[in-house]
């Protein structure tokens, strides 16, 4: 068995169900060690967080990711236990086998062979793993930036391992990602009998032209690298559990992910006078997780479409699709940030998997990129 899948298993038999690291770093800080990682906790809260760093120069090159992983769900519908890797036909079952355990099996072991071969390499390299990236993330990556920042580490290229790959490993690398900003908003009306209408106001009828509004509303038409910002409803909420009662409010959760053509305060001033011309009375809060983020000099895309190249043959496409990642918070300090991970076709789902030949190719992959920005010449 190769070093990189028996690692990948080993991190897979942790049931780190976010935010519990269930001990993965722990392993990966004991591989990264002996090979003259530095590693440093940075927990806050529950979360766990390292920094592992090899060196003190620039520019300093991280691999970013996450150990934590989404719930299981309905244990019945996998075929295998979703803690206990299993090999059937050429793919490696698991929890987080593809989001994002094999990634970080492969990040390690690209890391020890490259320093193996390349002990005096230029710069620094340095790992940086959270165990809430698939929750809440307030006390992840957020919280490590600002230590490193105010330390002035500066992080000249991050590559996040989040499995950006669509169809084959390496046919898609993200370059940025489109911002995400939530919003709930509760419409009030006033309760009554369904049977006196004129003596109620029903939020659910108020709402209904505005909500037909905000879902055919053109807010942008992107740009090269961004799709159009585009509004969901992820859930609507309303009655008083009985079929004789018009409610007397309506709650409303929706989500924009938004191009680099519009920014957070736009998009609220815009559904405010929307929901306004509606003659709407509401209250309405907002949470932004992220602002859109486009990573344009080059160094780092050319390494790594250079080493995807000599891997598998062929060129990724970059784009800028995809849910949010923590790449949010590394690029507003100016890293050039790309994500670059396996397939992702049955992330968070049951049953999900990753190829096996793809675990020790996007080591490979990896460790290629490091030789192309940390080799020393000569
Ligand atoms: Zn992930």
């Amino acid at each position: 068995m190769s070093e990189v899948l028996a690692l990948t298993r080993e991190l897979i038999q942790r049931p780190s169900i976010t935010p519990d690291d269930a001990g993965c770093m722990d392993i990966l800080a004991n591989r990264l060690d002996k090979h003259g990682f530095t590693a440093e906790w940075l927990d806050f809260g529950n979360t766990r967080n390292l920094w592992l760093r090899r060196g003190r120069a620039s520019p300093l090159f991280v691999f970013l990711g996450h150990v934590d992983v989404v719930p299981p769900g309905p244990l019945e519908d996998w075929a295998s236990p979703p803690f206990e890797p299993q090999l059937r036909d050429g793919k490696l079952y698991g929890r987080g086998a593809a989001d994002m355990k094999s990634s970080l099996a492969a990040i390690t072991i690209a890391c020890t062979r490259f320093v193996a071969d390349h002990s005096k390499h230029k710069g620094s390299l340095a790992v940086l793993l959270t165990s809430d990236e698939e929750g809440t993330a307030s006390d992840g990556i957020a919280k490590v930036i600002e230590v490193l920042k105010a330390r002035q580490e500066t992080i000249d290229w991050c590559l996040v391992g989040e499995p950006s790959s669509h169809a084959r490993l390496g046919d898609v690398i993200r370059i940025g990602r489109r911002g995400s900003l939530c919003g709930v908003l509760h419409v009030m009306g006033v309760q009554g009998h369904v049977a006196y209408p004129d003596q109620a106001d029903n939020p659910v009828h108020r709402f209904a032209p505005a909500l037909v509004a905000l879902t055919q509303a053109v807010w942008d038409r992107g740009n090269a690298f961004f799709p159009p910002t585009s509004f969901q409803v992820s859930a609507i909420h309303a009655g008083a559990g009985a079929d004789n009662v018009i409610p007397g409010r309506l709650e409303i959760n929706f989500n924009f992910r938004f191009s680099s053509e519009l920014d957070a305060e736009a998009i609220k001033r815009r559904v405010q006078s929307l929901l306004d011309s509606h003659g709407l009375t509401y209250e309405l809060s907002w949470r932004l997780s992220g602002n859109p983020f486009l990573t344009t000099e080059t160094e780092l895309i050319d390494a790594a479409q250079a080493a995807l190249k000599e891997i598998t043959g062929d060129f990724a496409k970059a784009d800028t699709g995809g849910g949010t990642s923590d790449g949010r918070f590394i690029a507003p300090t100016g890293a050039q940030v790309v994500e670059l991970g396996p397939i992702n076709a049955s992330i968070h789902q049951v049953n999900e998997h990753v190829n096996v030949d793809d675990i020790e190719l996007l080591s490979l992959i990896y460790q290629k990129i490091l030789i192309k920005l940390l080799a020393a010449p000569g």
